[in-house]
């Protein structure tokens, strides 16, 4: 993409409506923009990283197997009748009535509709197991939107569902959810913990949220500081097998880390008191097994072997897609701006002309451009007749993790320079190499 013909509406001025770093900036690179309390629009930036992070849940769902489909936004409250949250939910729950006089709600989340879907279409143990799963827009009525897409009230989110004969089987999908979240969260150059939490109005028996350790998040956490130590990485393992899922589960789970909607002060006392920690945290994403909480109301049976109706186990598994953009933001940036991790990168590298219109500079570009297009990268060239202490804020600001600058003094002498934006360190390399090395961070990374 060329800056030029590009929409880039980046702010000069801080926003004064934004508390913490990662609104200002989402409003300041012109990611995103407020058109109610909570609702946003995704401006072409955004829309990029949101994109992106998309993008790595459907590429690690589809690893452990689970199912994309599209459900609505729109609901019909009768649905919501039969499990009895239609009047349980409260003011969260926007509820509207259509022309006919029928009650309709915009979907909080959507246990109900695929319940119903589910029962109208499966009817035998043999086609269980079964996880199903959308990224669709949800509704809620949140009494305090604020933190920009942290906290908004239509918000994008990953949820799956699961449906199982038996409690053993459905504990292993949560078990597989729990170990095909750590490693999306890692794609995305996160580090989420899983803790013990409470689980609120879905209801349920297990549960564990995924915490972004950062000091504006809204939870308090208590943690042994050991768990800080443990990474997912790009270990092989088969979502199939119940040991190796069980496995991974008690590695990332046995050590003290909760809420503080279930933490213990007796329980925390036994972690070694030089590793215990208290900080805060957002909430990046769910697991829960609630049993037979919606199939037994609802009436979603299957015939076991014997032949004889029994309602399945359920769990429900979430991730907040739009609010992930602020939860990276908060963990990765500097003073001047965003430093995207390469995975989710709305760009994979920024080219910056220190002398646009001259020949050579121009030229030089253009090949890095067209270079790096043929590799299958993105790159953002800002052709824009700028001066380059503009050029170089900009790219800053947008947090672009290489830049790649290019003027006539080192093309005299075949170089251009490449720049990280996470140290800030620069080389002089032939335009070439720039792109091998780019080409290559990128190959690894997209491993
Ligand atoms: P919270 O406790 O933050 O209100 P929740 O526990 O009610 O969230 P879930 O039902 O678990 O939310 O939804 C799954 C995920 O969706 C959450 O882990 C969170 O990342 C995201 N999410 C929930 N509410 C919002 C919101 N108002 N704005 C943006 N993302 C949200
Ligand atoms: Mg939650």
């Amino acid at each position: 993409m060329r800056l030029s013909r590009y929409f880039l509406p980046v702010l000069k001025e801080t926003p004064s409506e934004a508390q913490i770093v990662s609104h200002r900036l989402m409003l300041r690179a012109g990611m995103i923009k407020q058109s109610s309390a909570g609702i946003y629009s995704w401006l072409p930036l955004g829309y990029r990283v949101l994109r992106n992070i998309e993008q790595i849940v459907h590429e690690e769902q589809a690893r452990a197997g689970h199912i994309p489909m599209l459900m609505p936004t729109l609901q019909s409250a009768d649905l919501w009748r039969e499990s009895g949250r239609y009047d349980a939910y409260g003011p969260e729950m926007l509820r509207v009535e259509d022309r006919h006089g029928r009650d309709m709600l915009y979907g909080p989340t959507n246990e109900e509709l695929i319940t119903d879907i589910f029962r109208s279409h499966v009817g035998s143990y043999k086609d269980l197991p079964l996880t199903l799963y959308h990224i669709q827009w949800k509704f809620r009525d949140e009494i305090r939107p604020r933190f920009g897409v942290m906290r908004g009230r239509e918000f994008l989110m990953k949820d799956g569902y699961t449906f199982d004969l038996t409690k053993e089987d459905a504990l292993h999908a949560y078990n597989r959810h729990l170990v095909s979240y750590l490693r999306t969260y890692e794609r995305m150059g996160l580090q989420a913990i899983p803790m013990r939490a409470d689980s609120g109005p879905i209801g349920g028996d297990d549960t564990h949220e995924f915490l972004v350790l950062a000091d504006t998040g809204e939870s308090e956490v208590f943690y042994d500081a050991e768990i800080t130590d443990l990474k997912f990485g790009d270990r092989a393992i088969n979502y199939d097998s119940v040991e190796e899922c069980q496995a991974v589960l008690e590695e990332f789970t046995s050590r003290y880390a909760r809420t503080d909607e279930t933490h213990d002060a007796a329980e925390f006392a036994k972690v070694p008191e030089d590793r215990r920690r208290t900080a805060r945290g957002i909430e990046v994403g769910q697991i829960f097994y609630f049993g037979t909480k919606y199939s037994e109301p609802m009436g979603a049976t299957v015939a076991d072997a014997d032949g004889t109706r029994v309602p399945v186990h359920m769990g429900s598994h979430g991730i907040g897609v739009s609010r992930l953009l602020g939860a990276i933001i908060e963990a990765s940036h500097d003073d001047k701006g965003i430093i995207w991790p390469e995975g989710v990168t709305p760009f994979h590298a920024g080219i910056v002309n220190l002398k646009q219109g001259d020949a050579e500079a121009d030229a030089a570009c253009q090949s890095l451009y067209d270079s790096l297009k043929a590799l299958g990268l993105d790159p953002l060239y800002d052709d824009r007749n700028e001066r380059a202490g503009g050029k170089f804020a900009t790219m800053d600001l947008i947090g672009l993790p290489w830049r790649i600058t290019v003027g006539p003094r080192g093309l005299k002498n075949g170089v251009v320079e490449l720049t990280s934006r996470r140290t800030g360190e620069s080389e002089e390399l032939p335009p070439e190499q720039a792109v091998q090395r780019i080409a290559s961070i990128y190959g690894t990374v997209n491993a």
